[in-house]
């Protein structure tokens, strides 16, 4: 390759994505005659990402649907080297062609193959949509996004999706609660509406309110607004804003400064029902969602692996930074709990119908459904799916990861690890104590040794 031959590089960041062939989605503006190649990205399955450049202006992805994947890698590259080298985007860029880099990542075109075929197969086939997914260590294996934006990246309130990782593995932590306390699913206040007239608040996705108890798993099963307002109340709003901001870099400065200003009730929906002022990006949700299974460990979503100059040392090499930031039981019984949706009457129960692949997570349903999601976890991959549903009047995301599940081969012989210190018991089904001789029971619950329920009181 010559040297000095590139002047002005300017990058975009991706713009455009159809999901036709030929898109190029990086423009390199320079000023050179002809050279071999600029970047090399491969997957972790051999996968060559972008092609051999032919004309000095552009960097081609080698397949259109992989260039939302590029893109993220890209910018990755881009920050890594400039910090490393104290350089700017553009020199950044610069340097790495000059070196004849070679990224290295995990990209799997097996889920994207799977992906985009859902995609294609199901009603939200015509939507913006976004779809990503991590391997076990959060390196990501596949992006999608289909929009006029880059779907990826965008960050979007993320609804009851937000529920796990504000208020129930914080209850849980607390020890607030356990897998089967009981809470009322009763409104929590009375409001007015626009129009004047009283309201009663929280309302649940359900469409009513069953004015009982219900167990913790139930609320979690059914995505039970009322329960997840009251714990947030008992996990306090400033522990789960500390928890969310502290732990996980989600931006809630707006959130914050609205309960400086008007109390911490004004953002009770913020934060119990993910009403979020900017929101989460698929990407950070695929990445969140995989501490429960990683024994509370929690990880930012990275896509570079290795980068090589042109004679194959080793410029960059990613090192794991992941911090703990649960309780090896808390979150093995979150996963308990994100089991819940996926059976029989959950929220989710149309994946659990694709697969016997163990898998867990949650969705989370906008009010016009212009954000759609549901985000689930098998061993191998952690998933997070958007779409805007409201030309189709629903939240199509558990259709479409079914259709995932049933296009990709996942290894079933892969199972989450046990927590051994967690103890499997029955528990009474009216008073979510431990089970007594005479209880009704339905279900078996997860419990921390020093968060047991006491043996039902109400059949002993
Ligand atoms: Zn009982």
């Amino acid at each position: 390759m010559k040297k000095g031959v590139l002047k002005g590089i300017i990058i975009a960041a991706v713009i455009i994505f159809t999901v036709a062939a030929g898109v190029l989605f990086i423009y390199l503006n320079s000023d050179s005659e002809d050279y071999e190649k600029v970047l090399r990205i491969t997957g972790g399955d051999g996968t060559e990402l972008t092609a051999p450049i032919e004309k000095a202006d552009d960097i081609y992805v080698n397949d259109s649907a992989n260039t939302a994947f590029v893109s993220l890698v890209l910018r990755e590259a881009l920050e890594i080297i400039g910090e490393k080298k104290k350089l700017s985007s553009e020199d950044a860029i610069k340097y790495l062609i000059d070196k004849g880099a070679h990224i290295e990542t995990a990209f799997n075109k097996a889920v994207l193959d799977a992906v985009y075929d859902a995609y294609m197969q199901t009603d939200v086939r015509d939507s913006e949509f976004a779809f990503t997914a991590c391997d076990e260590n959060n390196a990501l294996v596949c992006a999608f996004s289909v929009g006029e934006g880059d779907n990826i990246s965008t960050p979007r309130p993320v609804f009851s999706s937000i529920k796990p990782l504000s208020v129930y593995s914080l209850a849980l932590e607390q020890k607030k609660i356990h897998y089967s306390s009981m809470v009322a699913d009763v409104p929590y206040k009375t409001i007015t509406d626009e129009n004047g007239e009283s309201l009663e608040w929280p309302q649940n996705g359900v469409g009513y309110y069953t004015y009982h108890d219900v167990s913790v798993a139930t609320a979690v099963k059914l995505s039970l607004n009322t329960v997840a307002v009251r714990l947030l109340k008992e996990v306090g709003i400033e522990n789960s804003l500390d928890f969310l901001e502290d732990k996980l870099s989600v931006e809630l400065s707006f959130e914050r400064q609205k309960m400086e200003s008007s109390g911490e009730d004004e953002i009770l929906s913020n934060l119990a029902m993910g009403y979020l002022y900017n929101g989460i990006t698929p990407v950070d949700m695929a990445g969140y969602y995989r501490m429960f299974s990683d024994k509370g460990f929690y990880e930012k979503p990275y896509s570079i692996l290795k980068i090589t100059d042109g004679n194959g040392k080793v410029i960059f090499e990613h090192e794991s930074e992941k911090l703990q930031v649960l309780s090896e039981d808390t979150a093995f019984i979150m996963t308990k709990l994100l089991e819940e949706p996926f059976k029989h009457g959950g929220t989710a129960e149309k994946v659990r119908l694709a697969s016997d692949i163990g898998i867990y997570g949650k969705t989370g349903t906008g009010d016009s459904y212009e954000d759609c999601w549901i985000v689930g976890v098998t061993p191998e991959y952690s998933m997070a799916l958007w779409h805007n549903g409201e030309s189709i009047g629903r939240n199509a995301s558990s259709e479409v990861l079914a259709e995932v599940l049933r296009n990709l081969s996942l290894d079933a012989s892969k199972k989450f690890s046990v927590c051994e210190s967690v103890i499997n018991a029955e528990y009474c089904s009216v008073t979510g104590m431990l089970a007594a001789e005479k209880c009704p029971v339905d279900n078996s619950g997860w419990y921390s040794a020093d968060n047991m329920p006491e043996k039902c009181s109400l059949h002993n």
